[in-house]
């Protein structure tokens, strides 16, 4: 079903209550990644040009103690986010309150306001997080129309996604929610195919979810990553000391019958004594790990099977590095991938999950791929197929 988008709504001279993702990462008060506010920029000013009152709210980080009020306040990032936007923007340091309401009355059109941390209201009893109905309420009472564009908390039930949509007359989605809802919501229900994922990552035990779900959707599964092990020892093989989880061998067992053959393992492994990238490393098939060698990179064969399978896809799904992309000697498997979407013609690429995500855009394949996912949880529950309530609180156009 089609989701109502912020271009399907009419915005002039309304209060628009914006929920964007500008979770940014900080040290020390200062923002190390301000790309989350940029991408957040063009559903911002399609409400400002088009005559709308942009009243723009986030989470940042985790509010625990009084303390975390300190280290976590958006002030920071409301000051770069009106350095980007190239606008005012007034900075509210409240999530609630007179100041807050008399400074949302006095806007005009086009005017930008941002309001503090929602989280700052977790710290008396997870209003924010537990999705407090008074709190949703009184945030949707601040404004007209709802916006969500905030992907990194679609897979949770908020009172600053789902408590204001179910107290407002209109709730649509942003661009970046959007985008996210077209190749992620698309691919799961709906995939072109052939339909190839690509596993990959740490543990089996993050991912089952993931894994179930594709046996049923994707036309072939491509596991790469330290969750080849575990698969591997379940078929028999000496593994070594490579990453394997003991007691999901009989849930590996599992997969690979109910997958009836579209999972496809890797052939060869490149192994090292010690996870560092100073130790002599070599490429061994995987009948043929030795007590001690640790796998942490699928090898040039299984790359070339893989990109041959990847070759005749017209739908890809990726979740999961290959191998510890973070050590330049066991990144080829990663950049291998990455270098198969790329030059794959009339095909959507999709790219979900934190660590995969960094390492696409580390290597330079960002703009190569047709979408990568800003949210690392939040994309795992949607590949899952699960309904995420931040995306179902938006309402059908
Ligand atoms: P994502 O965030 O993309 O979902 P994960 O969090 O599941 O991925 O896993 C990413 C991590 O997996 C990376 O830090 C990478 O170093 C690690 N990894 C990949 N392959 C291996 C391996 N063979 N052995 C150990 N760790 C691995
Ligand atoms: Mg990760």
């Amino acid at each position: 079903m089609s989701k109502k988008v912020v271009t399907d709504l009419d915005v002039k001279g309304k209060k628009v209550l914006m929920r964007v993702d500008f979770n940014v990462p900080m040290k020390n008060g200062v923002i190390t990644d301000d790309n989350r506010i940029r991408e957040a920029l063009p559903t911002i000013k399609y409400v400002i040009d088009n005559g709308g009152k942009a009243i723009v709210f986030s989470h940042l980080g985790r509010i625990k103690t009084a303390e975390d009020k300190l280290t976590n306040t958006l002030a920071p990032v409301a000051k770069r986010f009106e350095e980007l936007v190239g606008k005012t923007v007034k900075f509210i340091p409240e999530t609630r309150g007179k100041a807050l309401e008399d400074a949302i009355n006095q806007m005009q059109n086009g005017d930008i306001l941002m309001f503090e941390n929602t989280r700052f209201e977790d710290l008396e009893g997870k209003k924010e997080s537990g999705n407090d109905p008074e709190l949703g309420k009184y945030w949707a009472s601040l404004g007209d129309v709802f916006v969500n564009d905030a992907f990194g908390t679609a897979h949770r039930a908020h009172a600053s996604n789902v408590g204001i949509a179910s107290n407002i007359a209109e709730t649509a989605a942003g661009f970046l929610l959007e985008k996210e809802i077209k190749f992620i919501g698309g691919a799961v229900d709906n995939p072109v195919r052939p339909f190839v994922a690509i596993l990959g990552g740490s543990k089996v035990s993050d991912k089952i979810g993931v894994i179930e779900s594709l046996i049923e959707k994707a036309d072939k599964i491509l596991v790469g990553g330290g969750m080849m092990f575990t698969f591997l020892a379940a078929l028999g093989k000496n593994v070594g000391a490579s990453k394997c989880e003991a007691d999901k061998l009989d849930l590996a067992k599992d997969l690979l019958t109910k997958a009836s053959g579209k999972i496809v393992l890797p052939v060869d492994t490149v192994v090292t004594t010690e996870f560092s990238n100073d130790t002599p490393f070599q490429t061994v098939s995987v009948n043929d790990i030795k007590e001690g060698q640790m796998g942490l990179d699928i090898g040039p064969e299984t790359l070339k099977e893989f990109t041959n399978i990847i070759s005749t896809a017209k739908t890809v799904v990726w979740n999961g590095p290959m191998g510890v992309f973070e050590m330049s000697n066991y990144a080829k498997g990663t950049v291998g991938i990455c270098e198969a979407l790329a030059n794959l013609n009339n095909a959507t690429t999709i790219i979900g999950g934190g660590d995969s995500a960094a390492a696409a855009i580390q290597f330079g394949y960002a703009s190569k791929v047709s979408h990568i996912s800003t949210g690392g949880g939040a994309s795992l529950e949607y590949l899952e197929g699960k309904t995420l309530p931040g995306v179902a609180c938006v309402d059908d156009k």
